[in-house]
């Protein structure tokens, strides 16, 4: 039995809920995804196996995941949520583009550090924190750049 199979299994006595095989399976699928993913990524995912898991059963125990600290939500891009995992892996941040939906992972120490400080200053315990920066890549931002001086150009006239 691995140790994150574990943790959520403590988590959900914690919770006084069951480790059920499907939420097991889940747990499994999750863990077998690299990078980010949507509900519907895993639901294909589990499908494949044959493993007779429906949608909602994989929405109701993506909030479980969460609180559980297995998961969490990496970004939100046009009412598409994506998760990606925590345990085990570096934390980093996001830049998110809003043009064709390109994710740029970043982690810079002063950033994390002045986040801390602030912390401190508010006497706040952090947990956790999700830096999301929404814009325009590089090959966007040419074409963003470009309608938006177009745009000054129709207000003008
Ligand atoms: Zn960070
Ligand atoms: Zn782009
Ligand atoms: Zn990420």
């Amino acid at each position: 039995m691995d140790y994150r199979y574990r943790i959520f299994k403590a988590f959900l006595k914690f919770r006084g809920l069951k480790c059920t095989p499907e939420r097991r399976r889940i747990l499994d699928a999750v863990f077998s995804l690299e990078g980010h993913f949507d509900v519907e990524e895993l639901y294909g995912l589990l499908r494949e196996k044959r493993s007779g898991i429906s949608r909602a059963t994989i929405y109701r125990t993506i909030p479980l995941l969460i609180e559980s600290g297995m998961i969490r939500e990496a970004l939100r891009c046009r009412k598409n949520v994506r998760y990606e995992h925590i345990f085990g892996h570096k934390h980093h941040d996001h830049m998110v583009c809003v043009g064709c939906g390109k994710v740029i992972e970043f982690k810079d120490d002063k950033i994390e550090e002045l986040q801390d400080r602030m912390c401190r200053l508010y006497g706040f315990t952090p947990i956790e924190h999700r830096l999301g920066i929404r814009g325009y890549c590089k090959k966007c931002s040419g074409l963003a750049k470009r309608s938006v001086s177009r745009g000054k150009r129709a207000v003008n006239t």
